[in-house]
């Protein structure tokens, strides 16, 4: 998940991003609101994280702006105790969701999930191609048996392939949305994880699951 955090107080900025990073998300963060606003409307995240007072443009004026461009961005609102009209007023705006700090790095991950269940139009926590299951909320991965140990990368990996089975990632797309966008595809990063991947989901399986389109990139079988 490619995660976009406003907030222009440094530690509560540094603390989500450590706490997403671990969790295997790519984290950019701003700490000005005009910046903020300008990386919102120009880069594809999967949510932005948005404080409300900032440098520059105010979160709820970033909020209003991306907005009125149409920009569909899932937004969850980081607000103060005693902010309860801006909180008010952000959910009319449009945000997804706030959290009222200070929260657990725990907490805004569940609402990070919801929210983006819900802009892919589904509500459904567990991704599942053939007998490979997949829980986003529990993170636990199985095939039939007992859980599958993944790494924050290797479960970030997987997640994408499985959430369009059938669609060839190329190793391009995948370097930036599990790793990062100034990635050079051109080391062999992407295929090493893979083949990690592929050892652990498959390598037991009489059935392969995910499959090498030779010089484009991966692709998880939709299943028969
Ligand atoms: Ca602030």
């Amino acid at each position: 998940m490619k995660v976009l955090v406003i907030e222009d107080e440094k530690k509560i900025a540094s603390f989500v991003r450590k706490g997403l990073e671990a969790r295997g998300c790519v984290v950019e963060v701003s700490h000005h609101g005009d910046e903020g606003f300008t990386l919102a409307s120009t880069q594809p995240y999967d949510v932005a994280i948005l404080d409300i007072m900032l440098p520059g443009r105010d979160g709820l004026s970033i909020l209003r702006n991306l907005r009125e461009r149409k920009n569909p961005l899932p937004v969850i609102l980081l607000t103060a105790r005693s902010e309860l009209n801006e909180r008010l007023e952000g959910l009319n705006l449009g945000a997804d969701d706030y959290l009222t700090k200070p929260f657990h790095i725990e907490e805004l991950i569940a609402r990070m999930h919801a929210v983006t269940r819900r802009a892919a139009g589904t509500t459904q926590s567990i991704l599942a191609v053939a007998d490979l299951k997949m829980n986003l909320l529990t993170r636990k991965v199985t095939r039939g048996g007992p859980p599958i140990e993944l790494t924050a990368r290797e479960f970030s990996l997987l997640e994408h392939l499985m959430r369009s089975p059938g669609r060839v990632l190329t190793r391009v797309e995948i370097c930036e949305r599990v790793w990062d966008y100034n990635f050079d595809p051109g080391t062999n990063l992407v295929d090493v994880y893979v083949q990690r991947l592929r050892k652990k989901v498959d390598g037991d399986f009489a059935e392969k699951l995910i499959e090498t389109i030779r010089g484009v990139g991966y692709c998880i079988k939709a299943g028969k």
